[in-house]
């Protein structure tokens, strides 16, 4: 038995890895709900505080050093960005929050076209909810996990930058955090810990999103 269930581990990964070996290629970049691409491949959203580790994620995910960069450029940090895997599944990355830099929009979680996004997509499978492995759930995060559970979005916890904490401290984390994401209707019990630094947890998450794929 224990034999069928390492095969079928080995698969998912395997069809991970093939899918996040196609072409990713940059859709669109939308600040308003006009400009948002017709929904048509299934979606995973990304999101979480502003230096969390985002771009790293999916530039680590993608096997790209510049791809997510482009929604750090200048201007463009309030888009929402759409790249399209291989014509399989679309990746969106959402604006960062609670960070100073966002200026006067900062009390507020996300734009409206954030948000309106958020509870109206069809094409939506799930949102990875970015927390930093190191500090944990903060304000923001809560109120975002709260607005998922609100929209009826499915969500995922992602740590990043596991490299940076030790092995006791990482555990209490899970423990605290899977406590936290049992009384939200809207969160996926699986907590993926991914360091985008060392590779930890990369070819995991892989498998888990290519699940999500057409
Ligand atoms: P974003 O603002 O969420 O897109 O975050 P970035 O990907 O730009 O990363 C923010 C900072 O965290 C940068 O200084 C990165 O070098 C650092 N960082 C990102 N991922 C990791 C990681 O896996 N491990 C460590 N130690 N640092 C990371």
């Amino acid at each position: 038995m224990a034999d069928t269930s390492k095969t079928e581990e080995q698969e998912a990964l395997e069809a991970g890895r093939k899918l996040f070996a196609q072409e990713c290629r940059f859709i669109a970049g939308a600040m308003a709900l006009e400009a948002l691409p017709p929904p048509s491949l299934p979606e995973i959203a990304f999101a979480g505080r502003s230096n969390v580790g985002k771009s790293s994620l999916v530039n680590a995910l993608t096997g790209r050093k510049t791809l997510a960069k482009v929604s750090s450029m200048p201007g463009r940090t309030q888009q929402i960005n759409f790249f399209d895997l291989g014509g399989r599944l679309m990746l969106v990355d959402l604006p960062g929050y609670g960070y100073s830099k966002v200026g006067k929009a900062k009390s507020a979680l996300w734009t409206a076209t954030t948000q309106v996004f958020l509870k109206g997509r069809p094409t939506l499978r799930r949102v990875m909810l970015l927390i930093d492995a190191r500090r944990g759930p903060n304000a923001h995060d809560r109120a975002a996990m709260d607005q998922f559970d609100e929209a009826a979005v499915s969500f995922q916890a992602v740590l990043t930058k596991a490299d940076k904490v030790e092995p006791d401290d990482l555990a209490q984390l899970l423990k605290s955090l899977a406590k936290e994401l049992a009384g939200h209707v809207a969160a996926h019990p699986d907590i993926a810990v991914t360091s985008a630094y060392d590779g930890t947890g990369i070819p995991a998450l892989r498998a888990a999103l290519a699940e999500l794929a057409q």
